[in-house]
């Protein structure tokens, strides 16, 4: 019986897989799919902080990403630049694989092509119900880590309740003509209630895709026409699709249980990124899951400390963020080009770029600090205000 089974061979579990391994855990990663890291459901854009604290090799790194260009609805951009780089464009593919090597190589054992469906848990340990060509079969553990990612039932069959808000995105990889920056594409007709994105990922080779609140697929076919005709896209390819929580989950613990990374909801609502605070929720629970293991105490009260410790880490940064995020969606384009027009006239962009509080993954301490120059600001909700009224 291994220590602990985890479900889900994305970064996220192979990641707590390689931790506990090299404490001498025993684990079992099952993971539905054939492949480690397919099908590709992400851009791959990965902060600074995040490739150097976890080690991510230059062999998984496409390109460095100094600048961004940022466009309002009218096609009008503001470009954002600093001297060092701020993040890296990652082959996610070839990223989970690595976190997954190192997994193997520390000792942990992956099951793939096997998905979890079912799991009892009772005092003495868990029993993982697992599928995979020759058939269901139970596996007994003391522990079932689930970083299954988004949308994954097990949480709900667990009592552990459903992510209340989530958004869809979709993407394409596409051939590029001179695109040689990250270009986000702020409009609600483009992407309702989020942003799109072109992102270059090599030699005349890109991702372009969105995230939004209704049809991700209809909208990104509009997007990628709309390149087109600009001459930034010469070629399509294939498109992928998938969510992105913008809650967290009711919890995240029960007895000898924890839900890690996008099944927990641990993503900036402000980016859709998940990558980073998946690893550092990852960090968190091996911490809690050593002490319960070596105390023989995988009660749901020893494993709350998980959720005490991942929320005083993130919490502040994913509540701001998705206050933020829910601002944003009222916007009108009329209004996001305001915005625009503030921030650039009023050179808050560029200061808040020179600020102290401008860190790629946290957000948080930027937006408070965007709040500080609310002097245009005022301006925009006055007029929001007044519009409302005036509707009335
Ligand atoms: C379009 C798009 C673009 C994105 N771009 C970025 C980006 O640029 N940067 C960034 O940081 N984040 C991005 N994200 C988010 C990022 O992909 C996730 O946050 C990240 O993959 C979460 O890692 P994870 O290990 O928690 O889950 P996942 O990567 O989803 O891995 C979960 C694994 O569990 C497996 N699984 C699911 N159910 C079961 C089961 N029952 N039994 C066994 N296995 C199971 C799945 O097959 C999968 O391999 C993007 C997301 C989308 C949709």
């Amino acid at each position: 019986m291994p220590d602990v089974v985890v479900a889900g061979a994305g970064p996220v579990g192979s990641h707590i897989a390689c931790k506990l391994a090299k404490l001498g855990y025993s684990v079992s990663v099952m993971e539905e799919h054939q492949q480690i890291g397919e099908p590709v459901q992400c851009s791959g854009i990965i902060g600074r902080e995040c490739v150097e604290r976890y080690q991510i090799p230059k062999g998984v790194i496409l390109t460095e990403s100094q600048s961004a260009k940022f466009f309002s609805p009218s096609g009008k951009f503001i470009r954002l630049a600093t001297e060092e780089v701020q993040a890296y464009i990652v082959d996610r593919r070839a990223m989970d694989v690595v976190f997954a090597d190192r997994a193997r190589s520390a000792g942990a054992e992956y099951c793939l092509a096997t998905k979890v469906d079912d799991v009892r848990i009772d005092n003495d340990g868990v029993r993982v119900k697992a599928r995979n060509g020759a058939g269901s079969k139970f596996h007994e553990t003391k522990v079932l880590v689930i970083a299954s990612g988004f949308g994954s039932n097990l949480t709900y069959k667990l009592g552990l309740g459903r992510i209340s808000d989530y958004i869809a995105g979709a993407q394409m990889e596409v051939e590029t003509n001179s695109v040689d920056e990250v270009e986000i594409y702020f409009s609600q007709n483009t992407a309702p209630g989020f942003f799109g994105w072109l992102v270059p990922t090599g030699a005349g080779r890109g991702l372009a895709g969105l995230f939004s609140r209704s049809a991700p697929r209809r909208h990104l076919y509009r997007l990628i026409k709309k390149l087109i005709s600009e001459g930034k896209i010469t070629a399509e390819g294939k498109v992928t699709s998938g969510g992105i929580p913008l809650k967290t989950l009711p919890r995240t613990y029960a007895n000898r249980v924890l839900v890690v990374g996008d099944a927990a909801g641990q993503v900036k609502p402000t980016t859709g990124g998940g990558v980073y605070y998946g690893f550092l929720c990852a960090d968190i629970a091996v911490e809690v899951l050593a002490k319960a293991l070596s105390n023989s105490d995988c009660s749901q009260d020893a494993l709350s400390q998980y959720e005490k410790g991942w929320k005083k880490r993130l919490g502040r940064d994913l509540k701001i963020g998705y206050f933020a995020r829910r601002f944003y969606e009222k916007l009108s384009d009329r209004q996001i080009e305001t915005m625009f027009r503030l921030l650039e006239s009023k050179g808050i962009a560029e200061a808040l770029l020179n600020s102290d509080q401008m860190r790629f993954d946290w957000h948080g301490g930027l937006l408070l600090k965007g709040l500080k120059y609310m002097g245009p600001w005022r301006y925009l909700f006055g007029w929001m205000k007044d519009k409302s009224q005036a509707r009335v």
